[in-house]
């Protein structure tokens, strides 16, 4: 996986940079020492690592703002991070860049009980902002299984989801407004508190933006009233297509459930071992089912579920009775990633989405691409979205393992598309899935992507190498073409 080349004028400058940048961040918060340093070398997507040329941890929007147009007018790059959790390596560093994290921006600001919202910074976890209001019977939705570590910047920049979107909705479906710093050091407000802002829904823009755009030090979010009951199902499947048809059937009835999942057999296997949910063992497909609402509309749901998963030839069902049995039936699905990390010293995590009615093809012919590569593949997925994320197990101890996971892996998400998908669902593009990108986008779709990355860092020093396949300087946007086989601008560096 190629990164732009590290700049030889930019690594000259690596001393002068950080004395200006001691100027701006006093103390601790300028990290340049490599032991140090390692802590940011990899997110969650830990196949690749680069230690950065310097780490900086600032705990204002005017800091930010300065460390901004300092690299700008020193032409250097910028990496936020948040917590480091992407599983797209979007927070990779860069050899020849500043790694901006927002760890210390980690304070809740407002809550607005009457306005239904709540203003913190970027580095509070998700749990964090559920954890501030939940005594007054409220939570934000959103719920991503790393919630106890990601936080709401990486949520925004990655629009991510979780079991509860289906009913609730992503992150963009839960954000208000944000204050972002340009590259230039500008600081920019869009939305607030209120619903909907006038002109064009640059808050759209901004959700899943991959830390491309700008940099989020501030979030306003809607929190929502817990519902009354929530009550949970097990439903167990002889194969996957029966399961992948009660998933489309109760969703055919106007079921909205609160969270639907599935899980394969491996997955199963590896989360019971771990956290002994009460799974069962001898079904190849698993759902829970979550309904939420008043308690007499969550019983006539269940009935009504219940119905659909046994004409739908489930071989176990099982109803939550109290609230802790529908968090242990969670536990193993929240679990599921470090169960598997558990039979296999590596995984890589995919994710892509497909229509729903494709489930069982995409599973069946998963299965064979699984013989073809030789590799295991445990399957947990948000089956309400048809959100997939086909675990790849391998062992990175064996020389060319990690290149065919890689392989196996592109290949599911052409797959994706094909029957209709997309490339992500939730864990954004980033290095992992870029030179797929053409994969889903034509040339002209990607230029346009291109165009409006440039109306807000015309210089692409925020966050280069994630998302794009090939980087054009703004300039040469509109008029890209190899005329007599002469590449336009052979100088740009291209990766
Ligand atoms: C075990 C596990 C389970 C997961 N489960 C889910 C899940 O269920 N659903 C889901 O959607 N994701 C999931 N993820 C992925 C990950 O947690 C999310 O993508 C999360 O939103 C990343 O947040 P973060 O704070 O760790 O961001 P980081 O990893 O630090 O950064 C992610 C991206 O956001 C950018 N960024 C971060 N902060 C800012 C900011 N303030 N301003 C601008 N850009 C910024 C970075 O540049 C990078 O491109 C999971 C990850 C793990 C490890």
């Amino acid at each position: 996986m190629l990164m732009p080349a590290p700049e030889k004028e930019i690594l000259a400058q690596r001393s002068m940079l950080i004395d200006e940048l001691r100027k701006i961040i006093p103390g601790e918060g300028v990290i340049v020492d490599e032991t140090s340093l390692r802590a940011y070398e990899c997110d969650g997507l830990t196949a690749y690592r680069q230690l950065p040329m310097v780490a900086v941890l600032p705990e204002t929007t005017a800091q930010v703002s300065a460390v901004l147009k300092l690299c700008d007018r020193m032409n250097v790059k910028v990496v936020p991070r948040g917590a480091g959790t992407s599983l797209s390596g979007g927070a990779l560093p860069l050899a020849d860049g500043v790694l901006l994290g927002l760890g210390k921006f980690n304070r809740v600001l407002d809550i607005d009980w009457d306005n239904r919202c709540a203003v913190v910074q970027p580095g509070v976890t998700n749990l964090g902002i559920t954890r501030a209001v939940e005594h007054r019977g409220f939570y934000y939705a959103p719920d991503p299984s790393s919630q106890i570590a990601c936080t709401i910047g990486g949520n925004v920049a990655e629009n991510s989801g979780g079991v509860h979107c289906l009913k609730y909705g992503l992150t963009t479906n839960n954000i208000l407004g944000v204050e972002m710093v340009l590259m230039n050091g500008e600081v920019v407000r869009l939305g607030g508190k209120h619903l909907d802002a006038g002109g064009y829904d640059l808050l759209g823009v901004i959700c899943g933006s991959e830390g491309l755009l700008g940099v989020i030090t501030e979030v306003t979010v809607r929190i929502l009233p817990k519902p009354a009951t929530q009550r949970a199902l097990l439903a167990g499947f002889p194969t996957s297509e029966a399961g992948g048809d009660c998933v489309a059937k109760i969703i055919a009835a106007g079921i909205i459930p609160g969270g639907m999942e599935m899980m394969d057999r491996p997955a199963i296997h590896a989360a019971e071992d771990f956290v002994h949910a009460g799974y069962p063992r001898d079904v190849e497909a698993l759902l829970i089912i979550e309904l939420d609402g008043p308690a007499a509309e969550v019983d006539d749901l269940l009935l009504r579920v219940r119905a659909i998963a046994d004409a739908c030839g489930a071989v176990t069902c099982r109803v939550s009775e109290s609230e802790d049995e529908r968090l242990t039936f969670w536990a193993g699905r929240k679990a599921a990633f470090p169960a598997v990390g558990r039979i296999s010293p590596d995984y890589l995590c995919m994710d892509g989405t497909i229509p729903r009615k494709a489930l069982p093809e995409v599973l069946t012919r998963m299965g064979q691409l699984s013989e073809k590569h030789g590799l295991r593949v445990a399957n947990v997925f948000h089956a309400g979205d048809g959100n997939l994320h086909p675990l790849i197990l391998y062992d990175a101890n064996n020389p060319g393992e990690l290149a065919r996971a890689e392989e196996f892996g592109a290949d599911i998400l052409r797959l994706c598309v094909e029957v209709g998908g997309v490339l992500t669902g939730e864990h954004g593009v980033g290095v992992e899935k870029r030179d797929l990108m053409p994969v889903m986008f034509s040339e002209d779709d990607l230029a346009q992507q291109q165009r409006l990355k440039c109306a807000f860092d015309p210089n692409h020093r925020l966050n280069p190498g994630k998302v794009f396949p090939v980087l054009h300087r703004c300039a040469e946007l509109g008029r890209m073409h190899v005329h007599k086989g002469k590449l336009a601008f052979p100088d740009l560096p291209r990766f």
